[in-house]
């Protein structure tokens, strides 16, 4: 008979901000369905938890708990300063995780086997190694922006910390195209004692004592160059993606029926947009954007977080009702599958990147922050499946520009060849003898042998 200690019981610590515990809780829904003696407690923020559940609803053996946000009471989000959860969040930790783990053991009687994180939750390597258990950690971007804070260090002393430059990474192989400009702001700028910086910067300096360190990726999408630089400093570094083609979790439900609108569309003609779940462009860029989508009459899908009537030009709404659709949140991944969609007008999130490449739509990217800077130059300069938007910001004639060369052009037909190619690979990887399963294996037996 099956008693508790025979049990496995994971831990799950999620990072509750941006989309990162969705990835996470699709991670844990595999492992779950590979492993069906395992019961999960998935640690995030009640907010966080809250929105997975909506999406999402239940998962099967995942007890979701809350952790202290470390938000003062009575605190009001405040635009002007949009990180703040962030850095009351971080503040909380590690203590807000352990001690929610620790009531957790208590009440359930069962020690943890194994701790599972979002590689920025750095700090579940020491919860792990106190209780003598694995920790696994998923990076939920791309392998080249964990490269580059696994080397923090050394592109400082290399490049400096003056800001970002031109200069290019050419001593790196396989990164050779990426400027000191498209790193990740922080990286080699300013100092690394606090908030994000010192959480990137940690989670650099621990991941190689991972077990496995997971991602959300193909091993056949990047040169191979990138690859094996990884490996030199994480040996355990596991693509198990891309998660689009993966995922067990219930796909998000089409409310405002955009799947419908396109049906309605010529194929390869609709700009989708939408910047993710964080970013709203600042207000003469989405003006900027509104007038060249209604310049050129291009049929526009829009995910509009904000206000579109306040936010966009007086009677843009109406004049361009007859081809264009704002929605505040779309089912992306149906919709870049569709055959009437012909560009994403996108931040280069990593999420939106690889579901772009499932459905094989060219993107034009306006990059915020983070890893998205490094992700628009890449597809640009080395995959060659987009644009990055002139200037980095949106122009209304720079965008013209960029819709008329992915949508119109010779080289946006060439886009679609190799983000076809790409496409393929990607199914390929997560096919019964792929890459991506045979490294999911790979983290199964980890998980299982403790
Ligand atoms: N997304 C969606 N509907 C929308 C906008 C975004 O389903 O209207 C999803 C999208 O499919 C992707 C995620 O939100 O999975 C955005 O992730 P990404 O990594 O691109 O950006 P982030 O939200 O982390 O900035």
């Amino acid at each position: 008979p099956e008693t508790k200690s025979s049990r496995k019981h994971i831990a799950v610590l999620a990072f509750p901000f941006g989309t990162h515990a969705t990835p996470l809780l699709g991670f844990v829904r595999r492992i779950s369905e590979a492993a069906s003696d395992a019961k999960f407690s998935f640690f995030s923020t009640a907010q966080s938890n809250a929105v997975l559940l909506a999406n999402r609803g239940e998962v099967e053996r995942v007890k979701f708990l809350d952790v202290d946000s470390g938000l003062p009471n009575g605190y009001v989000f405040n635009k002007s300063d949009p990180n703040a959860p962030v850095v009351y969040f971080l503040k909380a930790t590690p203590g807000n995780f352990e001690r929610a783990v620790e009531i957790v053991v208590a009440e359930t009687g069962m020690e943890f086997s194994c701790f599972i994180s979002d590689a920025f939750m750095w700090f579940a390597a020491e919860m792990a190694e106190k209780r003598r258990v694995p920790w696994i950690a998923l990076w939920t971007s791309g392998p080249r922006s964990l490269l580059v804070h696994l080397h923090t260090d050394f592109l400082r002393e290399r490049l400096g910390i003056n800001g970002p430059g031109e200069q290019t990474l050419e001593f790196f192989p396989g990164l050779s195209e990426i400027r000191a400009m498209d790193l990740p702001e922080g990286l080699v700028s300013g100092p690394l004692d606090e908030g994000v910086p010192l959480l990137l910067h940690k989670m650099g300096q621990i991941l190689p004592k991972a077990a496995a360190v997971a991602a959300n990726s193909y091993e056949e999408l990047d040169l191979p160059d990138v690859n094996k630089l990884m490996k030199t400093r994480l040996p355990k570094f596991l693509n198990i993606g891309p998660f689009t083609l993966s995922s067990l979790l219930l796909p998000a439900s089409d409310e405002y029926c955009c799947l419908e609108w396109l049906e309605k569309r010529e194929k390869s003609s609709v700009a989708y947009i939408s910047f993710g779940s964080v970013i709203q462009p600042p207000l003469p860029e989405l003006t900027a954007l509104a007038e060249a989508l209604e310049a050129r009459k291009t049929p526009f899908l829009w995910s509009f977080r904000g206000n579109p009537t306040e936010q966009l030009p007086l009677g843009f709404l109406q004049r361009t009702s007859v081809y264009g659709k704002m929605v505040p949140w779309a089912p992306q991944i149906k919709i870049l599958q569709h055959s009437s969609v012909g560009v994403f007008v996108t931040h280069g999130g990593w999420n939106s990147i690889l579901e772009s490449i499932i459905g094989g739509v060219p993107m034009i990217c306006r990059p915020f922050f983070g890893d998205q800077k490094l992700n628009e130059r890449t597809l640009e300069t080395v995959w060659g499946i987009g644009l990055g938007i002139e200037g980095r910001k949106f122009t209304k004639d720079g965008t013209m520009k960029a819709l008329e060369v992915v949508l119109c052009s010779e080289q946006g037909k060439i886009m679609r060849e190799k983000i076809a190619v790409l496409k393929k690979l990607a199914f390929q990887a997560v096919e019964s003898e792929g890459s991506s399963t045979a490294n999911f294996k790979a983290v199964m037996e980890l998980i299982t042998k403790t």
